[in-house]
């Protein structure tokens, strides 16, 4: 079955994006645990991240790199944390969040509520760090 994430690659669904290149694909997770928590996938659907084939998962983490690089400029944070989970959606994914303290990862606890120009406006931003 196609993921929510495949969907998102194709354009069936929206999503904010902030960068993608022709095997990744970042963009803010709608159910934010900070601004600017962002998403990073392969464009190619995998479910389970080790099961990425090493050069498709190495190149992740330095894409990564670069999107987190940009988030710090955008949403004042002490570094960015990266977590894994997949959990809910099938699709490898690696979460990008700013945090300040311990609590600020923790995926227990209430999603933080953005609107969809909120979401879009940081994105926006994040996506001008990349562009410079
Ligand atoms: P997990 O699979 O446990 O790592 O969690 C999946 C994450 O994807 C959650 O943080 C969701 O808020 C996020 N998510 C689910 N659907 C979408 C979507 N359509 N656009 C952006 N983020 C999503």
């Amino acid at each position: 079955m196609t993921s929510i994430f495949s969907k998102i690659v194709k354009g069936e669904i929206p999503s904010h994006k902030i960068a993608e290149d022709d095997n990744y694909l970042a963009f803010l997770d709608i159910n934010p645990l900070a601004k600017g928590h962002t998403l990073v996938i392969p464009k190619r659907e995998v479910d389970y991240i080790f099961d990425m084939d090493d050069d498709l998962l190495a190149g992740i983490q330095v894409f990564s790199k670069k999107v987190a690089k940009a988030i710090e400029k955008v949403v004042p944070c002490k570094r960015i944390g990266i977590a894994v989970l997949g959990l809910e959606v099938p699709h490898a994914h690696i979460h990008l969040i700013p945090i300040n303290r311990l609590e600020d990862i923790n995926f227990g606890r209430p999603k933080l509520q953005f609107s969809n120009e909120e979401l879009a406006e940081t994105a926006a931003s994040i996506r001008q760090v990349l562009e410079k």
